[in-house]
């Protein structure tokens, strides 16, 4: 980025994770185009205290109250405003104290601040493919009314997003998401079934928080993925292909009318993806690793197993059927994840919660905001109840 700018102003809601802790690399790396202004974390307090103390915010947020004394008292003396609790998020995501938001709170919990930094017109850079998933019709029509631009932090969506720059007026014939298959390709159900969280945890390429990484492991991932490619891309369901790439180098592709396909490629590090959103619309130097040619390798490409990874089925299904099924299927999905991080339920259980839920939630085919909160209320009960947590 020219020097002749301010340092653009970030915001970093869910600045402990995994993306929050890799963002804040990119932008320590790059500190005449970024400043940071509100980090947030949920319950990590020690981290976040010594980011604050570290990147010297404007402001932070912690959501869980009982946490806030210790924040307060170990920011004071360093000129950083310290606020507590759900609705601060959303407060906070509408000050003009920042320009652009990287989205990386975990799950459902991310839609509402989101919202508010799309009202504001703040520039998102949407790691909470959730957000999509839930509300997606809603989040991308008052992006469009507010013009808050929406630059994807997901690597295949980065990966799509950077093929079409440049194709504004070309017809996308299809775009092809590619997938690692996570930590049990190739896995049959009789294996899967003594599957334990500790196993399940293990990524072959990439490390990331728990909930993405268990979804990675039973492909859930790969469906949330379409969903939110649909919505970002304004694709129909027919257009969106799954490919398992195990070596995930090419992150993803776009098929255009005259056949040609663009794919994005590189080592696998969300670093990259994540500055790419913060620079957008520029390329700004890094020192990642690149990949060489030259070296042997080979990249492989398969079909899907959707037999046994049937969370893939029901995802699919969800994108055909639309209205409030993505929003059950999500909701119901972090309750079972959830439950199978604390070992109350089996491997395979989890598909089986997510495809009761989306049979007992009523179907509205045009939700309103309320009515996907009700649903995912409705969800999240019912899924809840099927596990007895
Ligand atoms: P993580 O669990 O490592 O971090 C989640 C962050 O959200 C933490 O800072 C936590 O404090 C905060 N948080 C959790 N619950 C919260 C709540 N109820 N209210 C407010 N804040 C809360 O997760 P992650 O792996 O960094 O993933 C974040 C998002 O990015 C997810 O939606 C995930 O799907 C997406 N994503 C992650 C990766 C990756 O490589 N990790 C890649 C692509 C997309
Ligand atoms: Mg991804």
């Amino acid at each position: 980025m020219s020097n002749s700018h301010p340092p653009k102003r970030i915001a970093i809601f869910g600045s402990t994770g995994s993306i929050g802790t890799q963002a804040l690399d990119v932008i320590g790396a790059n500190p005449e185009s970024f400043s940071v202004e509100v980090l947030t974390a949920q319950s990590n307090e020690e981290l976040l205290i010594k980011q604050a103390i570290h990147f010297k915010p404007n402001i932070v947020v912690i959501g869980d109250e009982k946490k806030y004394p210790k924040v307060k008292e170990e920011l004071s003396s360093h000129n950083i405003k310290v606020f507590t609790g759900e609705s601060a998020l959303e407060e906070v995501a509408s000050m003009d104290v920042y320009d652009m938001m990287i989205a990386a709170i975990v799950g459902f919990a991310g839609l509402k601040p989101t919202l508010k930094a799309i009202e504001a017109g703040k520039g998102i850079a949407l790691a909470n493919k959730e957000t999509l998933v839930v509300a997606g019709d809603i989040v991308m029509q008052k992006a469009v009314e507010h013009r808050a631009p929406i630059i994807p932090v997901d690597s295949e969506h980065s990966a799509i997003f950077q093929c079409l720059v440049g194709e504004t007026r070309n017809r996308i014939e299809k775009v092809i998401l590619t997938a690692s298959g996570g930590p049990f390709l190739g896995r049959k159900p009789n294996f899967l079934v003594n599957v334990k969280r500790d196993h399940a945890l293990q990524h072959p390429n990439w490390t990331m928080g728990a909930k993405i990484t268990i979804d990675s492991a039973t492909l859930m991932n790969k469906g949330l993925e379409m969903i939110e490619a649909k919505w970002l891309f304004n694709l129909q369901p027919e257009q969106v292909q799954v490919l398992i790439h195990k070596e995930s180098i090419i992150h993803s592709m776009v098929q255009f009318e005259d056949g040609s396909i663009k794919a994005q490629m590189g080592l696998p590090d969300m670093k990259l993806p994540i500055q790419y959103a913060l620079a957008f619309p520029h390329r700004i130097p890094s020192n990642l690793k690149r990949y060489d040619f030259r070296k042997p390798a080979q990249l492989n490409f398969e079909e899907p197993d959707t037999k046994t990874f049937r969370n893939l089925t029901l995802a699919t299904d969800a994108m055909y059927k639309g209205g409030n099924v993505p929003c059950i299927l999500n909701a119901a999905n972090e309750i079972a994840v959830y439950a199978f991080l604390r070992n109350r339920v089996g491997f395979l259980d989890m598909t089986d919660v997510i495809e009761k839920t989306m049979g007992h939630v009523s179907f509205i085919k045009n939700p309103t905001l309320e009515e996907y909160f009700e649903s995912d209320g409705e969800a999240r009960n019912f899924a809840a109840s099927l596990i007895k947590l």
